[in-house]
């Protein structure tokens, strides 16, 4: 009973969400292509909505679905590779190939060009990106395609579009003397196909959490100032530890005239923040901390950068999942870790190193919503589709946009001090 799942069935009131402890088709119910996705994206053919998982797969036992799922996995054998990211459920981890961050799952199924069928454990945008990365012929799956990002959904094209004419109007389109464009667009991976693809159209670049810092000094060579979408604290907290005062990055409010700012403000700003968040890393406060280092004296605290600046400040590092993972790793033994991440990852991390003590530094159990949508029943029913020929959920990027896409992921590869790291083999 150690997994997150069974702490939520057994107890719904302990987790953030009470619907969490129903199956995902109980409330998947309203027909839709599911959150986080591109506009542009090719929807499947026949598509079946969230909420319409046949119903044998809906009631089989956990028993019934790992021996299909085992099953399925067997038989199509190296032309399958299962992608599970850091946040998703143990359940659905175990049958991983590859246990990683969103970028590095995409890197790690290029590793496996044998494979013909890419089943991204993640949400939207992570099996976007596998497919603007995958080889010619390889297809992509998302289990649910209910699991999207609630971050990614904070920015869709049109309000990124309205935003950069009303830049465009403000600042002109003519580089300076030193040959800086006015404003470089740099997204977050944490994003639509379609805002990687205006970021590859208009000079941008995409970043990553491990290397968001490398991305804002390619832009600052390159652009007077940088708009950053979706995530504002990854913005900010990034643009800070570079030098960067927090009073030359206003927010941009999508739903107000500028975004909510005078013309002066923009002017100065070196940093163009867009009004969104991660609902899992803004739940971490500054008195979690305090109230670890009470507990837990000579605690480590380590945050993710998409936590708030405040939590970051008081935190003694911040880094990525892999750069938490890694600092775990490389600590002696008798360390303790109080994490501000997603409490599946940091749940796994206590399973896999119990020389250490490592909790989560909020204490209600709230994993990724939306990520946790991909249940083990639409794991088996995608699979089993696989060995009777049938592709289920396909992810398909307008060839146009995964162009352009390609394009902003590309330079944000070149931009690398060193190359980014494949995927950890999970067994
Ligand atoms: S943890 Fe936050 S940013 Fe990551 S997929 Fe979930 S909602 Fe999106």
């Amino acid at each position: 009973m150690s997994s997150v799942n069974a702490t939520i069935v057994a107890d719904p009131a302990a987790s953030c969400d009470t619907d969490l402890a129903k199956g995902p088709w109980n409330f998947d119910l309203a027909p839709g292509y599911g959150p986080g996705a591109s506009e542009y994206d090719v929807i499947p053919d026949p598509t079946v909505r969230p909420g319409q998982l046949p119903v044998e797969y809906q009631r089989a036992s956990e028993e019934d679905l790992h021996r299909r799922i085992s099953a399925a996995k067997k038989a199509l054998g190296s032309k399958l590779v299962i992608l599970g990211h850091f946040y998703q459920r143990d359940e659905v981890v175990q049958y991983a190939d590859f246990v990683g961050d969103s970028f590095q799952l995409a890197n790690a199924a290029l590793t496996m060009p044998e494979a013909e069928t890419i089943v991204f454990c993640g949400v939207h945008f992570m099996a976007e990106t596998a497919d603007i990365l995958a080889r010619e012929g390889q297809k992509v799956i998302l289990p649910n395609l209910a699991a999207g990002c609630s971050m990614a959904d904070m920015a869709d094209i049109d309000s990124v579009t309205a935003c950069w004419e009303d830049l465009e109007a403000l600042y002109g389109t003519e580089p300076d003397a030193d040959g800086k464009v006015p404003v470089i667009p740099v997204t977050y991976m944490n994003s639509s196909a379609a805002l990687k693809a205006f970021c590859g159209e208009h000079g941008g670049i995409v970043c990553t959490s491990s290397n968001a810092a490398t991305v804002l000094e390619w832009a600052f060579e390159r652009g007077q100032r940088v708009l950053f979408f979706p995530d504002q604290h990854l913005g900010r907290n990034t643009a800070k530890a570079m030098g960067i005062s927090v009073d030359d990055m206003p927010m941009w409010n999508p739903r107000k005239p500028l975004g909510g700012n005078s013309g002066d403000d923009l002017l100065s700003a070196k940093v163009l923040l867009w009004h969104g968040f991660c609902s899992v890393h803004k739940r971490f406060n500054v008195a979690q901390i305090e109230k670890a280092r009470i507990d837990f004296p000579g605690v480590r605290v380590i945050v993710h950068p998409e936590c708030p600046m405040p939590v970051v400040d008081a935190a003694d590092e911040a880094g990525s999942t892999d750069y938490i993972r890694k600092a775990i790793e490389a600590a002696p033994p008798g360390a303790t870790f109080a994490i501000g991440t997603e409490v599946n990852m940091v749940n796994r991390l206590q399973a896999e190193h119990p020389e250490h003590t490592i909790f989560c530094l909020d204490p209600v159990v709230c994993p990724c919503s939306t990520m946790y949508r991909i249940h083990p029943g639409y794991l088996a029913w995608t699979l089993e589709g696989l060995v009777n020929g049938e592709v289920h959920n396909q992810i398909i990027v307008e060839p146009r946009i995964a162009e352009h896409a390609k394009v902003a992921l590309e330079r944000m590869l070149a931009a690398l001090p060193k190359p980014i790291a494949k995927g950890d083999p999970h067994d």
